[in-house]
């Protein structure tokens, strides 16, 4: 999965009764957490795009997506935020370590097998949704669209241009899923898909980070001018 990660981003159990305990610009960067360390593993030539015994586009994804790696990444990332934010506490560490793995969780619907138990594992998991690109398009984008709609009824806008800069945010969000996953995935439905297209190694992993921390950077922004309603 990629830009429907981002839909349980919104969840901040605290959200409604205060100031968020988790912003959203840093709920963004923990749900593509396990695909940051993935990113940085392709930049190292550790890990990237592969092909199954059929031939099928999969990942190789020993380490970042296995299930034991994606719990311990969890803790880790829960723990770091907690040294980094102390008053979040023991409700902040649970709810970054749930945005993390809930990044395994999501990929398992969409993947073809290729997340492993642990590292080394010949047990692979992914039910393959990706499959039917338009549907699993519709899925993803549609975990952006009611995680935004929740988030803009528990935010206000400061300024009109608040609520445009969201929307407009989505739409770039629709339109990079269309490119980085829709249109590949219609080429492998028509067995015309070229694993050589697009940026390859370092390049794809710096192209991918770039991605994610310009998005949290965009949608800080954006946060910024949207207060949550019930905070003081
Ligand atoms: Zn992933």
């Amino acid at each position: 999965m990629f830009i429907g990660h981002y839909g349980p981003a919104v969840w901040d159990t605290q959200r409604g009764h205060g100031t968020p305990l988790v912003t959203l610009w840093q709920g963004f960067l923990a749900v593509q957490f396990v695909d940051i360390i993935w990113a940085v593993l392709v930049i190292m030539g550790i890990e990237g795009p592969g092909t199954n015994a059929t031939g099928m586009p999969i990942f190789n994804i020993p380490w970042s997506h296995s299930l034991l790696t994606s719990l311990i990444l969890a803790v880790f990332a829960g723990a770091l935020f907690r040294v980094f934010k102390p008053s979040a506490g023991a409700r902040g560490f649970w709810v970054i370590a749930a945005l993390v793995f809930s990044h395994w969780v999501l990929d398992l619907i969409v993947h073809r097998p290729d997340l492993p138990l642990y590292p080394g594992s010949k047990m692979l998991f992914g039910f393959g949704f990706w499959n039917y690109p338009i549907l699993a398009y519709i899925l993803e984008m549609g975990l952006v669209f009611a995680g935004f709609l929740f988030w803009q009824k528990v935010t206000t806008a400061k300024h009109p241009k608040y609520d445009y800069a969201l929307w407009i945010f989505f739409a770039v969000m629709a339109a990079l899923q269309v490119y980085v996953i829709l249109i590949p995935g219609l080429a492998v439905q028509a067995g015309t898909f070229d694993q050589q297209a697009g940026p390859q190694g370092a390049a794809l992993g710096v192209t991918t980070l770039t991605i994610f921390f310009g998005m949290a950077a965009i949608v800080a922004w954006i946060e910024k001018g949207r207060p949550s309603k019930f905070s003081a």
